[in-house]
C-alpha cells in the first residue's frame, strides 16, 4: 500500500515524474507512463485508466518534459495520444472528438493525512454502471413527486418538530381556574451574621491583595506558549494526465509547547465570613418581626466599629412568606411570597381563587382572594 512508501528510505523532491501502468493482457507491470506508450512485452497499448502513482523508491524522473495537457484518447481504437496530436498515432483517426484521459487526482506526502491507494475501483465502476442499465439498482436521487428523498426526510422532520414545539407551548401555558381556601399562613425572617476571620487563600502573585499576609510564593508553571521548532516538507503529486505526474512541495514550520511559569502565592488575608444564620418565625396572627437583638448579643458581640479579628456584623436580610391552600379536591399546596406585602391579605378560612398548569399546580402568581 502506499501508506508504507514514508518509511522506505529517503522521499524524492518536487519535480516531474512518470506514472506507472500494468499490463493487463501480459501482466508486465511498473510500466513507465510516458515512456511506454505500449506494453514493450506484448504490444498492447497503454491504457490511462490503469496508470497509477509509484511508490517512492520507483520514482523515475522525466527530463526536461513538454507539457502540453493531458492525453486524448483516441475515438476509433482508445489509444492516448499526446494532446497536441491531431491524428492518432495508432490506426490514423481524427482526434478532435476524443475525450481527456481520466487522470488518478491528487496524492498528498507527508502531511499526516492518510495516503490511501489513489487508483480508482475501474472494474466496481464499470460493475454498478452495468447494473444500473439493466435496472437491478436504481440511480442515485430517485425522486417522489418531484422531491428528492432528503428533501422529504427534512420536511418531515421539520413537520414533527413543528407539532413537538406546539405541544410543549400548549402545556406550558395551559392554565384552569380553580377555587380554595387558606389553611395556614406563616412567615420566616433571617439575619446572616457574619465574623472577621484570618481566611486562608492563595492565587497568582499579582492577584495578591494587597492587605495579605503571611505570603509564600513557589513557582509554577501557568501557561504553554507555542514557539518554532523546524520545519517539516509537505508534498503534493498531481497527475497529469498524460502519463507524468508533478510532485509539488512547501516547507512547513513546526512548533513546540513551551511551559511559561510565574509566583504560585498562598497567604492569609482577614476577611468577613458567614458563621451562621439568626432566625424568627410566625405562623397564624403572629405579626412578622426580625430576630431580635438580644437574641444576637446572648451569642456574640455585634460591632460596627473598626474591626478586630473575632468580631461579628449583620449581613444579608432576608424574608419569606408563605400561604397554605386546600383546593377542592382535598389537595394541600404551599405559595410563597418575598414581599410581606403580597402575603398580608391572606388569613386562615379565606376563599381564594387562582389557576392550575396542566398537571394541576398552583400557578401562585394568580392567587387572589375570592369575590
Ligand atoms: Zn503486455
Ligand atoms: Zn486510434
Amino acid at each position: 500500500m502506499a501508506g508504507s512508501q514514508e518509511s522506505s528510505g529517503e522521499r524524492r523532491g518536487a519535480g516531474t515524474y512518470q506514472m506507472l501502468w500494468d499490463c493487463k493482457f501480459c501482466g508486465t507491470q511498473k510500466l513507465l507512463g510516458v515512456t511506454h506508450r505500449h506494453c514493450p512485452n506484448c504490444g498492447a497499448a497503454q491504457d490511462p485508466e490503469q496508470r497509477y502513482f509509484p511508490a517512492e523508491e520507483d520514482m523515475v524522473a522525466v527530463e526536461d518534459h513538454p507539457y502540453v495537457g493531458a492525453d486524448k484518447i483516441c475515438p476509433a481504437c482508445q489509444q492516448p495520444n499526446s494532446a497536441a496530436s491531431t491524428y492518432c498515432t495508432e490506426c490514423g483517426a481524427d482526434l478532435a472528438s476524443g475525450v481527456v484521459a481520466p487522470t488518478q487526482g491528487v496524492r498528498e506526502i507527508g502531511t499526516g493525512r492518510a495516503e490511501t491507494d489513489t487508483r480508482r475501483d475501474v472494474v466496481k465502476d464499470k460493475f454498478d454502471a452495468e447494473m444500473v442499465r439493466a435496472g437491478v439498482t436504481k440511480p442515485p436521487g430517485r425522486t417522489f413527486l418531484g422531491l428528492s428523498r432528503n428533501v422529504w426526510l427534512a420536511i418531515i422532520a421539520a413537520v414533527l418538530l413543528i407539532i413537538c414545539c406546539g405541544g410543549a407551548v400548549y402545556a406550558l401555558t395551559y392554565r384552569a381556574d380553580a377555587e380554595a381556601t387558606v389553611s395556614a399562613v406563616s412567615w420566616e425572617r433571617t439575619i446572616t451574621i457574619e465574623s472577621f476571620q484570618a481566611v486562608p487563600d492563595s492565587a497568582w502573585e499579582d492577584d495578591v491583595p494587597g492587605d495579605a499576609y503571611d505570603i509564600s510564593c513557589q513557582r509554577k508553571q501557568r501557561d504553554t506558549r507555542q514557539v518554532p521548532d523546524g520545519s517539516h516538507e509537505e508534498c503534493a503529486d498531481v497527475d497529469q494526465g498524460d502519463g507524468s505526474f508533478r510532485r509539488e512541495c512547501r516547507t512547513v514550520q513546526d512548533y513546540r509547547d513551551e511551559p511559561v511559569y510565574d509566583d504560585w502565592c498562598r497567604f492569609t488575608a482577614n476577611r468577613w465570613v458567614y458563621v451562621r444564620d439568626l432566625k424568627a418565625s410566625g405562623a397564624g396572627d403572629d405579626p412578622p418581626a426580625w430576630p431580635s437583638q438580644t437574641l444576637a448579643l446572648s451569642t456574640g458581640a455585634l460591632t460596627t466599629g473598626p474591626a478586630s479579628l473575632g468580631s461579628e456584623r449583620e449581613g444579608a436580610r432576608r424574608e419569606q412568606y408563605a400561604v397554605v391552600i386546600r383546593l377542592k379536591n382535598g389537595k394541600e399546596q404551599t405559595c410563597r411570597f418575598d414581599s410581606e406585602a403580597d402575603w398580608t391579605q391572606y388569613r386562615a378560612g379565606l376563599a381564594v381563587s387562582l389557576k392550575l398548569d396542566i398537571v394541576g399546580n398552583a400557578d401562585c402568581a394568580t392567587l387572589k382572594p375570592a369575590g
